[in-house]
């Protein structure tokens, strides 16, 4: 695939997770920037066993609260790209993963490092206030 900033062509290695991969030529990270989407079936290769920190929000359709935040998440998955996975589970049509994370009240932000939960925010906080939760497992 070609790199988005310096347009060297790269070859992805297949063994590597994509959402890490870095131009050999400039360093950039090659794949688009933006929250991912994950589900039961996912959630242990793109989450538990993330080399990179993530930030999971767990949220639902109908959940105004969620909806508020959405776009302060996508803003960090943009800011922090390369360096941050910032991922996203629908509690309603993931209930095993929504029931092991103990996701009763949402929007619920995990902060996951290595595979373990190091933080959490229960409801809709300022952009601020996310972000400063965020420092603690980059
Ligand atoms: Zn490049």
């Amino acid at each position: 695939m070609y790199c988005p900033s310096c347009h060297t062509p790269n070859r992805l290695d297949p063994s590597k997770d994509p959402q890490e991969a870095r131009c050999g030529k400039c360093g950039a990270p090659l794949t688009p920037a933006g929250p991912v989407v994950v589900t039961d079936g996912t959630f242990d290769q793109m989450v538990l066993r993330s080399t990179l920190p993530v930030l999971l929000d767990l949220w639902a359709p109908w959940c105004g609260p969620c909806r508020t935040i959405a776009p302060i998440l996508e803003d960090l998955s943009r800011k922090y790209h390369g360096r941050l996975r910032v991922a996203k589970l629908n509690v309603d049509e993931n209930p095993y993963t929504a029931r092991q994370m103990e996701a009763m009240s949402i929007p619920l932000l995990l902060f996951l490092k290595g595979g373990t939960v190091v933080g959490k925010l229960v409801g809709a906080y300022p952009a601020h206030e996310i972000e400063r939760a965020l420092q603690s497992v980059l």
